[in-house]
């Protein structure tokens, strides 16, 4: 059942001729010569699918996924693809499909996640279940993380088989549950239960495909790396007592202030991955006004930090992708401690969110951390990890990411595309344990010009799509794998 709202009557099919106007070479791509009536149509499908699936509440925790991967069965059965929703617990399910190729190529695997994080309706302007279509935009929770790519891969495969595209390989479509809390309710439990089902070659996932809006172009990133994680949650301990003789009691609420100092503040070396040394040369010779900084970068990256605020000064949203891809770090994430006003608390427990590069481990990063807090009264202090994500990586010589290339300089010739690292994590790690090569490539174009600070608004308040994004996207995707494929 779909959440009734005062947007979800809004008719998405009124862009004016001007705007599909501007559309047509992406649309071009999808349909071909055909008549404009049948575009607006594509156009309005995948806006009225992403609106719709939208207002399925799919917030992880407690996720009930399968509520939406049925409605997407549902809309893939119309026409005519065979869908299995797979359960790892009560309504937990992802979605798995397939189009069938001649077995001459390897198979490619359309992978998105069906759940969302948490959305606070009291910040939003508008509802963000109800998947409202206004102002050229698709908002809701989850439009750009990560429905939106929900959306236009099934909008690429249905392509694909309406046109009779003859495929060499089998194109794989999985959408899937509990990425937002970790995957192992979703990507990780099919590959460890039906490996058959979902596994291929090549995956294409969320995490890259946007722009980073430079000088005279943009640049197409393509994310061939994640870095790692770490949660952990470190206890303090103390000895409890009145609140009014605090000399008689030991803190532990003083004590965890010391391991936020210690840990909050932490500044990792600064390391250049080998995808994150490649971006920076790569921008610096797409845009020659950001080459000073860069050598100056790459050279001596222990100067990082007054480096990026010289950079930040001209182009913060370019030392703003740099920034959190050049080192480890561990943030505060939460916090708690006290029980009563008056008692001096015996226990305080904060979590820590800690992302390790490529080359490094969570083993070693614990390590890192509990060295750090030997000041701090280590034997007063345990360690527990809640989880642990390793850092990974694929390779960026390989025929998809030279069609990807291809198809992004077709589409907007001159542009410059690049391999990057991606500071989060998604489910590529699962399948890239599994010896795929993942790529995170969302097409999106930036909405930024240059030299304007990017906002970011996943996970964030008014998240939102414009449709002229989502025809972009499902127009590179469907010419991507139909290359790739055939
Ligand atoms: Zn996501």
């Amino acid at each position: 059942m779909l959440a009734q709202c005062e947007y979800s009557t809004i008719n998405p099919l009124q862009f004016s001729e001007e705007t599909l106007r501007a559309q047509l070479p992406f649309l071009n791509l999808m349909v071909q010569m055909l008549p404009i009536q049948t575009q607006k149509e594509i156009q309005q499908e995948v806006t009225s699918f992403l609106s719709e699936l939208i207002q399925i509440d799919t917030t992880n925790p407690p996720g009930n996924e399968t509520k939406a991967a049925t409605w997407l069965a549902e809309n893939l059965a119309a026409e005519g693809f065979r869908c299995e929703i797979i359960e790892s617990a009560p309504q937990r399910g992802s979605l798995v499909t397939r189009l069938k190729g001649s077995g001459e190529k390897p198979r490619l695997l359309l992978l998105s996640h069906l759940d969302v994080v948490a959305a606070n309706p009291a910040e939003w302007t508008v509802d963000p279940f109800s998947g409202a279509v206004k102002d050229g935009y698709v908002w809701g929770r989850g439009t750009l993380d990560m429905k939106g790519m929900t959306a236009i891969e099934v909008m690429a495969l249905k392509m694909l088989k309406r046109n009779g595209v003859k495929l060499k390989g089998d194109v794989i479509l999985a959408a899937t549950a509990d990425e937002e809390m970790g995957g192992i309710g979703g990507a990780d439990y099919l590959l460890r239960n039906c490996p058959e089902k979902v596994f291929a070659e090549y995956v294409l996932n969320e995490g890259g495909g946007s722009t980073v809006p430079l000088h005279d172009k943009n640049l197409f990133t393509i994310n061939v790396a994640e870095k790692g994680l770490l949660w952990f949650k470190v206890k303090a301990k103390g000895f409890p007592g009145h609140g009014s003789v605090p000399s008689a009691a030991d803190n532990a609420i003083m004590r965890m202030n010391k391991v936020l100092d210690c840990l909050g503040n932490y500044r990792g070396k600064p390391q250049l991955a080998p995808a994150v040394k490649q971006f920076l040369q790569e921008i610096a010779r797409e845009d020659s006004t950001l080459q000073p900084h860069i050598t100056r970068l790459i050279e001596t990256p222990e100067q990082s930090d007054s480096v990026l605020a010289e950079l930040e000064k001209t182009s913060p949203d370019i030392a703003a992708e740099i920034r959190p891809r050049i080192r480890m770090t561990i943030t505060p994430t939460m916090i708690h401690g006290g029980v009563k006003e008056n008692i001096i608390p015996s226990e305080c427990e904060a979590v820590f969110d800690c992302r390790v590069l490529p080359g490094q481990s969570t083993a070693e990063a614990l390590e890192f951390a509990k060295n750090l807090l030997k000041g701090a009264g280590l034997e007063k202090l345990t360690f527990e990890t809640i989880q642990i994500q390793e850092p990974s990586e694929s390779p960026a010589d390989t025929p998809l990411y030279q069609t990807i290339t291809e198809v992004l300089k077709d589409v907007e010739p001159g542009c410059g595309v690049v391999p990057l690292l991606m500071p989060g994590g998604t489910d590529s790690r699962f399948f890239r344990r599994m010896g795929s090569v993942c790529y995170g490539f969302h097409p999106l174009r930036s909405e930024n010009r240059y030299g304007e600070k990017a906002t970011r608004r996943e996970h964030g308040i008014d998240e939102r799509i414009s449709v002229e994004n989502l025809v972009f996207g499902a127009s590179v995707l469907y010419e991507t794998v139909k290359r790739f494929m055939t």
